[in-house]
């Protein structure tokens, strides 16, 4: 047992930074020195949400390094540098079982909690809710051993923290879910952190045309320099007549927002035969879609997490940036301190930033 600090949330769009107990690792957990944890839009949604339980310490992107070990706990041991992925799984259900840990049915029993029922954290004996099992916006995490992943120590932390949800799922939605080939087209509508990593996997499987479509002129900048071959504004111009112009209709569109405005933009946007993969949706309103598309033998994918095999996509993310083939780096455009959650949740709000991470300093040991 020891005492950490954590960004502990106690209503909607309020929280503090606390000194709470986070409890040894349980057989088949690991205890996490967090050094980084990138913001997501999953987070801010919880943060905000009348639906969520309280207290909860948020955060679910984080890299660190192994402190201990849980009885049990064979790959993994203290010292190894480390991502924290973002999606809990069992090993055990038929869907794990069957290669997709990502639809694992034991997770939902799990929300506030780790995957035996039971939580880590606390404060004077009141119990604390846990973030898909990680809650990372805090100095130290424990997370069961199936979502931390060992990366080279040259990977810096904030740049794992990268590799925990978003941009590793825009990622897996072009290497993942669809198969796009060398010299295809791809639109990519919603350029966060999700759609930078489906622009830089596109990128890296030299796809032809890559057309990045957001509302921030920064941002379109940057996916430029990413790997994107033309960009749109769509508060400026219609998105859907600007790739058809550009490209008369895409092989590929990746929705990366979750809005209906834009599930129809993407599969207005594709070309005769060609796959929209849905990949930023959460608790998205209906869309209305013209049924008239399919007649043009077009495909409409769903997805979560870009159906990443964490131990498999993860390590091969790392070394292509490493390498120098995925340019992460230019995803991250700010940093904040743990007390500074607000303003990073605001920028985020605002579409200001593409991904920004909360660094925690390394403590003495
Ligand atoms: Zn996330
Ligand atoms: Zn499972």
């Amino acid at each position: 047992m020891r005492e950490i600090e954590a960004a502990v949330v106690r209503s909607p769009g309020e929280h503090a930074v606390e000194t709470v107990t986070l409890e040894d690792p349980e057989p088949g957990e690991v205890l996490v020195d967090v050094r980084a944890t990138g913001v997501c839009h999953t987070d801010y949604h919880a943060y905000t949400s009348e639906d969520t339980d309280f207290p909860i310490v948020l955060g679910h992107e984080g890299a660190g390094v192994v402190e201990a070990v849980g009885d049990g706990v064979a790959t993994v041991e203290p010292g190894d540098r480390v991502v924290l992925w973002v999606l809990p799984s069992c090993g055990d259900c038929e869907r794990c079982r069957s290669g997709r840990p990502y639809l694992c049915q034991a997770r939902r029993e799990t929300r506030g909690r780790m995957m035996d029922g039971t939580r880590r954290l606390s404060r004077g004996g009141e119990p604390i809710d846990h973030f898909y099992a990680q809650s990372s916006f805090a100095s130290m995490a424990v997370v069961p051993e199936r979502q931390v992943v060992p990366v080279p120590d040259e990977v810096p932390f904030e740049t794992g923290a990268l590799l925990g949800c978003g941009v590793t799922t825009g990622l897996g939605a072009v290497s993942n879910v669809t198969e796009v080939d060398g010299g295809e087209s791809v639109a990519v509508f919603g350029c966060g952190g999700v759609g930078a990593g489906a622009v830089l996997a596109a990128k890296a499987v030299s796809a032809g045309t890559i057309v990045a479509v957001d509302l921030d002129a920064d941002t379109l900048e940057t996916m430029a320099e990413i790997g994107a071959t033309h960009t749109v504004n769509a508060g400026e111009t219609d998105p859907v007549d600007e790739i058809e112009a550009l490209t008369g209709g895409v092989d590929y569109a990746f929705e990366c927002i979750g809005t209906p405005q834009t599930v129809q933009q993407a599969i207005a946007s594709l070309a005769p035969g060609g796959t929209a993969a849905i990949t930023g949706t959460s608790s998205t309103p209906p869309a209305e879609i013209d049924l008239g598309r399919f007649t043009k033998g077009i495909s409409v994918v769903g997805n979560i997490v870009g159906f990443t095999q964490p131990r498999v996509d993860i390590p091969r993310y790392a070394r292509m940036y490493l390498n120098g083939d995925l340019d992460l780096d230019a995803v991250l455009t700010r940093r904040y301190d743990l007390d500074e959650l607000d303003e990073a949740f605001a920028a985020l709000d605002a579409g200001e930033v593409i991904r920004s991470v909360v660094e925690f300093d390394e403590r003495a040991r």
